[in-house]
């Protein structure tokens, strides 16, 4: 049976170290729910507090308060060894003078598994990460992503019911770095173990996970699902953490049917990207408008806002442009697979879909 992971209220409170004293609040009081067999990130700035959440499911560090549950079990106070997870470290920690089958069997070795089944087990887990045939090198003879391939199978050997990941590839060069993300989100969708991943990376989480929770200085910004963070994210710091955006000042003009409309100094936009249960009726808003949803037009379309082109630069499978917009309003637009480029100075119109103007909630 697979494992859902309950953080109940959780937080880990340090003496600051400053000359005045008072706390550092490393996790404030967050509550999450991970669902069975997921592949969850825990994803943010450094300093936001996702090592510590992470080392406190691992059992590493102790909570000042809350509780952590696997399924209906309470596991707060339990030490480490008796949670059953496995975790990988961003260094791998794997033994230089042990065989590649002497590091993944160690645990076994220590839990006092029978010879025949820990061979067995090992096997397994070697052919899991797609190692079988390295059993007996040493980890000095094998490549990053190699050495990262044994630090899994070490971690799953010993059959977690969880699997803590620690910026698992932050070692790794860009190449090796695309291709364990596949490698990884193939071995939990396989084993189907719930996956708890730390990252500050958001391609990383953005391409692999179930689910996210974004966190900021101890506490969780916003959760879900990759696209829904992305295309809908509820505030400056989200939007502005998991990619590119342009931030536009507007007020709330009214309503055109199900859209907002908004007059901002650039000109006027409508969204239906916002809090549908919370509408702004009023008053000043900031949405987030990605630079890819800008959609370079001919004039004289409606809701086109109009400027000229500040910087243009080429990047091969597009082309980036700075936009200056009336109100001193500069804005970033992608244009994928550009035809011929536009010159600084040059007019530009562009049109934006009222989808992809979203209200931010702060
Ligand atoms: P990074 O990506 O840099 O590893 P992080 O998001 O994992 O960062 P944490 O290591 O969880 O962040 O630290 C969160 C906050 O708690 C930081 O401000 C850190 O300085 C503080 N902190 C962590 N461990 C301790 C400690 N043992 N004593 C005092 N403060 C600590």
């Amino acid at each position: 049976m697979s494992t859902r992971i309950t953080i109940d209220s959780i937080s880990k409170h340090y003496p600051s170290m400053g000359p005045e004293g008072g706390i550092t609040k490393a996790v404030d009081g967050i509550s999450l729910v991970i669902e069975s067999g997921h592949l969850f990130f825990l994803l943010g700035p450094s300093g936001c507090g996702k090592t510590t959440l992470l080392r406190m499911i691992a059992g590493f560090i102790e909570p000042t308060g809350g509780r952590i549950l696997f399924n209906d079990r309470d596991i707060t106070n339990l030490p480490p060894n008796k949670r059953n997870t496995g975790m990988v470290f961003q260094s791998y920690a794997l033994w230089p003078h042990m065989t590649v089958a002497g590091n993944v069997g160690f645990g076994l070795g220590v839990r006092k598994i029978a010879k025949d089944e820990k061979e067995e087990r090992v096997q397994e887990a070697l052919k899991a990460v797609r190692m079988a045939e390295y059993a007996e090198r040493k980890p000095t003879q094998l490549s990053g992503g190699q050495q990262q391939r044994v630090a899994l199978a070490r971690a799953l050997v010993v059959r977690p019911d969880v699997l803590l990941l620690d910026e698992p590839l932050s070692n790794l060069d860009a190449k090796l770095r695309l291709e364990m993300r596949s490698e990884i989100r193939r071995i939990c969708t396989e084993t189907g173990i719930t996956t708890v991943y730390v990252t500050h990376d958001q391609k990383e989480a953005l391409s692999m996970a179930d689910g996210v929770a974004v966190l900021d200085m101890g506490i969780v910004a916003q959760v879900g699902k990759p696209r829904e963070l992305y295309n809908r994210p509820a505030s400056r710091f989200v939007a502005d953490f998991l990619g590119e955006t342009n931030f536009i000042h507007a007020e709330v003009a009214g309503k055109d049917g199900d859209a907002i409309r908004l007059h901002s100094p650039a000109g006027d936009l409508h969204s239906t990207a916002y809090d549908h249960d919370n509408a702004p009726g009023g008053g000043n808003v900031t949405c987030s408008v990605r630079p890819e949803a800008f959609r370079i037009v001919e004039p004289k379309t409606d809701d086109a806002l109009t400027g000229k082109i500040v910087e243009t630069i080429y990047l091969g499978e597009m082309a980036q442009y700075i936009i200056e917009l009336p109100g001193d309003t500069r804005v970033k637009v992608f244009e994928l697979h550009p035809g011929e480029l536009k010159k600084v100075g040059d007019p530009v119109t562009t049109h934006v879909n009222p989808r992809d103007v979203v209200i931010l909630a702060d």
